[in-house]
């Protein structure tokens, strides 16, 4: 049966209620510019879980934490035996974030439950909103750990040793915050994961679109590469004698690019960061040392993208005459979402009727973790201009409030059909 059967294209969620809770937690951290800058397991973040966790059991929800610090905030179904559906995203941010990247999945999450209370409508299954610990990376790296660590990539101990730039561990920091649970981290099924997220790039918005049904993950891999040349002077040093680390790695960034466009138009290639030795304006540079970052939904392509990075750096290092350390610091395989998830969510927006199109993920999501232990997907919406990771990120209140109408009947269906 279709959740349209059950409640009718008029049963929608409260779509001013959603907006004045993302307002009233964008308060948490607020910055000058209007944006946010909650950094994970700060007394901010602290602020933050805890008016989530009130808000939480205002709405009738049990609240268990886990040993890593996810919260999870659990709405009793008819069959308590059957393995929960999960919504949620993260409620940290970067330094300079905004007020929706992760809390908007967090908070549309808490609006489905408090639309179910309205109705007075109970699902077979349980729901849970879930928050997960530092998702960001910003803090404390890498970025979806505590998912990781939920999802079984990272152990436990890996997790709560991660450190910030002043040698505090996340798990010290759990523990000082109150927020180090007592919840086992593995061990118990779960029916499905669904998390609502803005887009954080153009697409949706250039297209007129409201609704973005996310199908995959991209996959990615991370390099870091030194180059090491000469320091020379750079009046005496003819241009044929040189060893210029900075050339040979300009030589790579602009290879980077080509093999982007190469693999258009899925394919993401990025050098942004460069150290420059000694970086003196009359000095040859003698080591340069940058990252490159690579994207794509293919496995396939992204070892082609691979294998003609390591060609570019070994040419370009012979025609120079540099000495070159090159590694992959970081592999992420593509993610291929559940087609019964990707279905629920699509059968939810033919029932509401939404402008939408299927959309590749091209940030990491928590849901690209959750979706190695259970059924997942992923639900976008539009921001404005495409920004995220920005104090100006912003999300119309229309586009809010349709992408949690898409969660709560995707969730809904989800629920009932276990
Ligand atoms: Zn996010």
């Amino acid at each position: 049966m279709s959740t349209e059967a059950k409640f009718g294209t008029n049963v929608a969620i409260n779509g001013s209620r959603l907006w004045d809770s993302l307002m009233e937690m964008a308060k948490i951290g607020a910055t000058p510019k209007g944006g946010v800058c909650r950094l994970a397991l700060t007394d901010l973040d602290k602020q933050s879980r805890d008016l989530f966790v009130t808000w939480c059991r205002d709405a009738g929800c049990t609240i268990t934490v886990d040993a890593i610090g996810n919260i999870f905030a659990r709405r009793p179904g008819r069959n308590n035996a059957l393995p929960p559906i999960l919504m949620g995203s993260h409620l940290d941010s970067q330094p300079t974030g905004g007020k929706f990247d992760g809390v908007y999945g967090v908070l549309a999450g808490l609006e489905v439950v408090r639309t179910l209370n309205d109705l007075n409508y109970q699902t077979e299954a349980p729901i849970e909103v879930v928050a997960w610990t530092n998702e960001e990376g910003s803090r404390f790296a890498p970025a979806m750990v505590a998912s990781g660590v939920f999802a079984g990539t990272f152990d436990l101990e890996y997790g709560l040793s991660r450190k910030d730039l002043d040698g505090k561990t996340m798990g010290e920091e759990l523990a000082r915050i109150g927020y180090a649970g007592d919840a086992p981290i593995r061990g118990r099924d779960l029916g499905a994961y669904f998390e609502a997220h803005i887009e954080q790039g153009p697409i949706l918005e250039a297209e007129d679109k409201i609704i973005g049904v996310v199908t995959d993950c991209q996959g990615q891999r991370w390099y870091e590469v030194t180059f090491t040349g000469q320091e020379a002077h750079a009046g005496p040093t003819p241009m044929s004698r040189r060893r210029d680390a900075l050339l040979g790695a300009a030589r790579v960034v602009d290879a980077v690019n080509r093999i982007g466009l190469e693999h258009a138009p899925l394919a993401c290639a990025t050098v942004g960061l460069m150290q420059i030795h000694p970086n003196s304006r009359n000095v040859i540079p003698g080591r340069v040392f940058f990252t490159v970052d690579f994207r794509h939904p293919d496995d396939a392509v992204l070892a082609e993208m691979d294998a003609k990075l390591r060609n570019a750096v070994t040419r370009v290092a012979q025609e120079i005459g540099l000495e070159t350390e090159f590694e992959q610091i970081w592999y992420y395989a593509p993610v291929k979402f559940d087609a019964g998830c990707v279905d629920a969510v699509r059968g939810a927006v033919a029932e509401l009727g939404y402008s939408n199109r299927d959309m590749v993920s091209g940030a990491g999501h928590d849901a690209c973790y959750l979706a190695r232990v259970t059924p997942t997907s992923m639900i976008f919406i539009p921001c404005v201009d495409g920004i995220s990771h920005n104090e100006i990120e912003h999300a119309h209140p229309e586009w809010c409030e349709a992408g949690c109408n898409v969660l709560l009947r995707a969730v809904v269906a989800k629920a009932d059909a276990t």
